[in-house]
């Protein structure tokens, strides 16, 4: 009798701690209400990619992303427990990034995005996971520019919204500066003679460098410094920081670098390990 009184106190006590835990987590991992719940519950994950770029997002033969970045967010959204069916791609480029993330319109942007103090005003950044650096292309055959100086007079392309565009305007005022919605549309234009220089991170402009069967170069070396971070809505600090935790374990469990090796690492060197800006 006694045992019995006693083994219904334990199973109704388990039942209370059990819904306890429910009403705390969502996902049993994480906190009710978090933009880790939500996603985790949803099995779907909204992210925002580029298309065009070589080596860190670009469509494959299937339509699918694939790059560096896209790697960094298929981890995010695998920590999340958000399989590869669950994933919507979406286009995001330069200029819109800021809209779409205060749209709500996605829930990361993983899309070679600098983590500048003015972009910090209205959307936040986990990272950075990567640190390139703004440079130049030029036609091969062109001797002509060999640095950001020599950019007086010539035709410059740059992407609308892009960190690149302020940079060259500041250190090139002299320059004929065209902004394009993305950055394959200026090495479209490049190829064709409608401009003379593309400027973008280096690693953007060497993916269409190795493009090109040789009919670009870069040049004028790194003359910035652009922290990739993951994009997410502005105030969302408790996303953030499990964003910065999940880059740390991937940072240093390996994944980070596998996921380079198997993208860009194909062309670029081995990055330097990224330090997290926990801000
Ligand atoms: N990283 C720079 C930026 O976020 C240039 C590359 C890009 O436009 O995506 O503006």
């Amino acid at each position: 009798m006694r045992s019995t009184i006693r083994s219904r106190v334990l199973a109704a006590l388990g039942i209370a701690v059990l819904s306890a835990v429910l009403a705390g987590c969502s996902s049993e991992e994480f906190p009710a209400g978090s933009t880790m719940a939500r996603i985790s519950d949803a099995e779907t994950i909204t992210v925002g990619v580029k298309y065009d770029q070589p080596l860190f997002g670009e469509i494959d033969a299937a339509g699918v992303p694939q790059g560096f970045d896209t790697e960094i967010a298929r981890i995010i959204a695998t920590e999340l427990g958000v399989t590869e069916d669950g994933i919507a791609w979406v286009e995001a480029v330069s200029g819109e990034r800021e809209s779409m993330l205060a749209g709500g319109e996605v829930d990361i942007i993983v899309a070679t995005y600098t983590m500048s103090s003015e972009r910090k005003e209205t959307v936040a950044f986990s990272g950075p996971y990567y640190v390139a650096g703004q440079s130049l292309l030029s036609r091969t055959d062109d001797a002509s520019i060999a640095s950001v100086a020599d950019l007086a007079g010539k035709q410059v392309c740059s992407v609308a919204g892009s960190t690149a565009s302020r940079t060259v305007q500041s250190l090139a005022p002299e320059a004929n500066l065209a902004l394009y919605p993305d950055y394959s549309s200026c090495v479209d234009a490049l190829s064709e003679g409608i401009v003379d220089v593309v400027t973008t991170d280096d690693v953007i402009l060497a993916g269409y460098a190795a493009e090109s069967d040789g009919a670009f170069r870069l040049v004028g070396g790194n003359f910035t410094s652009e922290p990739y971070g993951v994009g997410i809505a502005h105030g969302d600090d408790e996303f953030r920081e499990w964003i910065n935790d999940v880059l740390d374990a991937a940072i240093e469990d390996g994944r980070w670098k596998a996921a380079w090796d198997d993208t860009a690492g194909s062309v670029l060197p081995d990055p330097q390990r990224p330090h997290l800006d926990r801000y």
